[in-house]
Order: C-alpha cells, then structure tokens, then sequence
C-alpha cells in the first residue's frame, strides 16, 4: 500500500482518479469543491463516501487554507441524507485517521452510514 505521501507525489490516488472520472463510480453528489460516491464495499445499505475534490490526506491536514473543505462537507451531508432517504431515519459519520483507526485511503473521506439500524458501539 502507498503511504500518503507517496500517493500524493506519484498522483497514484484512487480516489484523486475517480474524482477525475478516470476511475468509475456511482457518484451520488457532486458541488465545486466535494465529490461524492458509493463505497464499493459498503457496509450498510447506504454507504456513501464525501470527498474534498482537492487531495488531502486527513483530518489532520485540512487548515485555514484549506478549510473550504469544511465549509461544504456538512451541507454534502444534509444534502446527500435527504437526497438517498436517511434523513429522517439517521445516520451515522465517521472519519478515519491513521493507522489505530484503520485508515486505508489516504485522501480524507467521510463515510456516511445508514438504511438500518446500528448498534451503540462505536469501536469495535
Ligand atoms: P477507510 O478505511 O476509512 O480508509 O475507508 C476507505 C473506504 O474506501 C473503504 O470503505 C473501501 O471500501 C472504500 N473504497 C476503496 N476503493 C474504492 C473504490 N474504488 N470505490 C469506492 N470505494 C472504495
Ligand atoms: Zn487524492
């Protein structure tokens, strides 16, 4: 597996690709700034992945420069739950960082889970 810094200098990032279009998906949002698609192992009956369209690594390199990033993610969501029915029913987020979190994309994601009912265990 690439490390971060490799995916970025050898533009090897998938998810840079899909954003590109020169890897498929099954887009479901797309604005200026976020991209948005299914997990293509999803692990509920919606599984969508919010992307920023600009190549950052983690939470722990979005900053003042960057922070458009934020500034669109939360509306991607509001957008994105109404958009595919789990709104009102809810949904869980979740961002992985590093490795005792099990990140294995090196471009930050957003999953958005949802369609059923989850547990409260948050670690598991
Ligand atoms: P994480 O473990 O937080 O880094 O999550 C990475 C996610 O990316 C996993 O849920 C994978 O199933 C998903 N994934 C990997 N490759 C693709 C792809 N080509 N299209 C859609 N999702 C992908
Ligand atoms: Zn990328």
């Amino acid at each position: 597996m690439l490390s971060p810094t490799d995916a970025f200098k050898n533009k090897e990032c998938i998810f840079c690709k899909i954003i590109a279009g020169t890897l498929p998906c099954e887009k479901v949002y797309e604005n200026d700034h976020i991209f948005a698609f299914r997990d293509i192992s999803p692990q509920a009956p919606v599984h969508v992945l919010i992307v920023p369209k600009q190549h950052v690594v983690d939470i722990l390199d979005v900053s003042s420069e960057n922070s458009v990033i934020f500034q669109n993610l939360f509306g991607a969501v509001q957008q994105i739950a109404a958009k595919l029915g789990i709104a009102g029913s809810g949904f869980r987020t979740v961002f992985n960082s590093g490795d005792h979190a099990c990140q294995t994309m090196y471009h930050l994601h957003l999953h958005l889970l949802g369609g059923t009912q989850m547990s409260g265990s948050l670690v598991g």
